[in-house]
């Protein structure tokens, strides 16, 4: 599944067209039409075997487009959320990349999207591999400008974007609640609005561990499917 929002939005030449008033809707219902149509979970999800741990692997990124050595970090710290929030019968561990369950890379966009899960199949378990695209400027608009003097906004994007996907390869679906770290921007809504209201609760990036960017329908669905 793909969770992104395209940017191939640079048709637009007549002068009326140029005005921001009318730009920025035309950017949105593009990307959210776009998102409709190739954005919505098609099957592949589904709980991780927990019988015994949930191993992991974090790629190092470099040489990927805007990644940064410390987006390793970010990862862990959403991964940490989800093993905080969910029951103790899922427990993550690092592994080598050959026998991990769950796997993160760090790639460049093709699509401007932020993130994508594919599910994987390791030794007979069902595990997921990640995408996480760490050049938020890609992304172009109001976004790329932001982060240009918020450093936070930038790092709020590329972990709340690490914890979403996460979330797919524990088998949770997009939903229609805006306050869900699972929202799915396909149903609309103001995208930048959204990565803000994560941001505004930092005051440093240090805050992150303990700012999970977990709703309480997150939190309720994650306990639904791993309680046993
Ligand atoms: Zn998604």
């Amino acid at each position: 599944m793909i969770c992104s929002v395209s940017r191939r939005i640079h048709a637009v030449s007549s002068p009326v067209l140029r005005s921001a008033a009318f730009y920025v809707p035309v950017i949105i219902a593009i990307a959210l039409f776009v998102l409709q149509s190739n954005g919505q979970l098609s099957g592949g999800l589904q709980p991780l075997d927990t019988t015994s741990p949930v191993t992991y692997f974090i790629a190092d990124g470099t040489g990927q487009p805007g990644y940064r050595a410390s987006d390793r970090q970010l990862a862990l710290w959403a991964l940490q959320a989800w093993q905080r929030t969910a029951p103790k019968t899922l427990q993550f561990v690092p592994a080598a990349e050959s026998v991990a369950l769950v796997r993160l890379y760090w790639t460049e966009s093709d699509e401007g999207g932020y993130g994508e899960m594919r599910p994987l199949l390791v030794a007979g378990r069902h595990g997921a591999a990640l995408s996480i695209q760490p050049d938020v400027n890609s992304m172009g608009g109001d976004i790329a400008r932001r982060i240009k003097n918020d450093a936070l906004l930038r790092e709020s994007i590329v972990y709340l974007t690490c914890l979403h996907e996460l979330g797919h390869a524990l088998g949770l679906a997009h939903t229609r609640d805006f306050a869900d770290i699972m929202y799915f921007f396909g149903y609309g809504g103001d995208i930048v609005k959204y990565f803000d209201r994560y941001r505004a609760q930092l005051h440093s990036r240090d805050d992150i561990p303990s700012v999970s960017g977990l709703s309480a329908g997150d939190i309720s669905h994650i306990k639904a499917i791993y309680t046993r």
